[in-house]
């Protein structure tokens, strides 16, 4: 008997934010389903159940233990998973649920952002010989002392990438509640165009530099092994975008989209001696606190004196803050402040490599619209700056505008 494709389809929270869009969604699945193929389908919570989960924890501890946030957090795609396998079943079609520990997806400890180690799949691979449709609960795992943990935020992602990597997926879909990948957020800004293929590499960036659409870390085991991605509406038949390898076809464009991040906050230490050796003390007292430090800016001195200037995520603003008003005391730096009210409007193309003046167009675009630029961060193919967050809007659709995003 020749061997049944195998399609992996995700579909997103808002996708089965209601008990109506569960039987869409249910019926969109059986309508794939045909006698020479298998399906396996990840979902994600319910709408908006995750954020409510972990506003409950907060409600309780500002800082909850992780092993218990997972325990929580878990439990909305349990019951997804579930309610989609009966809408199924109701449609005339077999199906059954699967938590992340039942298809042995086996991840490290670190709860709430665990890896996946591997995946059996072993009940997936059985069902599908009884020709069943499979319905995995996204977004989690076990430890090997059979502790639940989670992927991340959006890691739901992640489990459909990984799954379609563990059973050699023929076709890898993401469903969601836009038509496919933008030049950027099309909710924001009408002029957003759909991208038809991008690259896994520029997706990572975009991903990585905000645009929430895929997480970024389903894009780097895309990537690693080479498993294309279909994104596409969950409410509409129209094609998606291809996230691939490469394409010649890709048209010849330096800037493929653009993103923004309002999660940052700015740290700035004034007055730092300006002495060999200080920028390591510093960080390495940061870095003890646990926080995440990103772009970093340090002055030119003239006075022997010098502001340092970095980024760090708003959930480690605190640790951070702690952590370096200590480190300031100690090296008699001046005054220690801290800016939530800052956001990050990055520029993401690989045609970047060969394009001149990309940095000065963007420089340039931003000065215009009378946007002061605070800091700047670049890497091979993408442009961030760091501005006033009230401005980040019209940031966003001027430079969409100036690199000819639009319609
Ligand atoms: P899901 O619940 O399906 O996982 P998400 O909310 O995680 O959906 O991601 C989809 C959202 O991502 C869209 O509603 C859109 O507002 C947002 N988004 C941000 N940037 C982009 C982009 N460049 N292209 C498409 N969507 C984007
Ligand atoms: N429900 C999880 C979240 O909201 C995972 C996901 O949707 O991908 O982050
Ligand atoms: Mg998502």
């Amino acid at each position: 008997m020749a061997r049944k494709k195998i399609i992996v389809q995700k579909f997103g929270g808002s996708s089965v934010a209601n008990i109506d869009r569960i039987k869409a969604v249910a019926k969109r699945i059986v309508e794939t389903k045909t006698k020479d193929n298998n399906i396996a389908v990840v979902v994600s919570a319910l709408g908006d159940t995750t954020d409510e989960l972990e506003e409950m924890a907060f409600q309780i501890n500002k800082t909850p233990p992780e092993r218990e946030m997972d325990m929580l957090m878990s439990t909305g795609e349990q019951i997804s998973c579930a309610l989609l396998a009966m809408a199924v079943k109701t449609l005339g079609y077999d199906a059954i649920s699967f938590t992340g520990k039942q298809v042995g997806i086996k991840t490290d400890t670190s709860h709430t952002k665990a890896r996946i180690i591997s995946i059996t799949g072993d009940r997936i691979k059985k069902a599908h010989r009884e020709n069943k449709i499979v319905i995995v609960a996204g977004y989690q795992g076990v430890t090997i002392d059979d502790d639940i943990t989670t992927l991340g935020r959006g890691g739901s992602d992640l489990t459909a990438v990984a799954l379609a990597q563990a059973l050699k997926a023929d076709v890898c879909e993401i469903y969601t509640d836009v038509t496919g990948i933008f030049t950027t957020d099309p909710r924001k800004v009408k002029e957003a165009r759909k991208i038809k293929t991008i690259t896994f590499e520029e997706m990572l960036e975009m991903a990585s530099l905000g645009a929430q659409v895929m997480q970024a870390r389903s894009i780097e085991v895309a990537k690693r092994f080479n498993i294309p991605i279909h994104v596409r509406s969950s409410f509409s038949k129209e094609e998606g975008t291809m996230i691939v390898k490469d394409t010649k076809k890709l048209e010849d464009v330096a800037v493929r989209g653009i993103t923004n991040n309002k999660s940052e906050a700015k740290i700035t230490i004034k007055a730092v001696p300006d002495k060999s050796g200080i920028a390591a003390r510093i960080f390495t007292e940061i870095s003890k606190s646990g926080a995440n430090v990103d772009i970093i800016v340090q002055n030119v001195s003239h006075t022997k004196l010098t502001d340092i200037s970095f980024t760090v995520p708003k959930s480690d603003l605190n640790k951070a803050l702690t952590a370096t008003k200590s480190i300031a005391q100690k090296i008699k730096a001046g005054e220690v402040t801290a800016d939530d009210n800052i956001a990050r409007v990055s520029i993401v193309g690989s045609g970047m490599r060969s394009h001149h003046g990309i940095a000065a167009q963007m420089f340039k675009t931003l000065a215009d619209n009378k946007i002061n630029i605070e800091m700047i961060s670049t890497s091979e193919i993408s442009i961030s700056c760091i501005i006033d967050q009230k401005s980040v809007e019209k940031a966003v659709k001027a430079l969409h505008q100036s690199f000819g995003l639009g319609k």
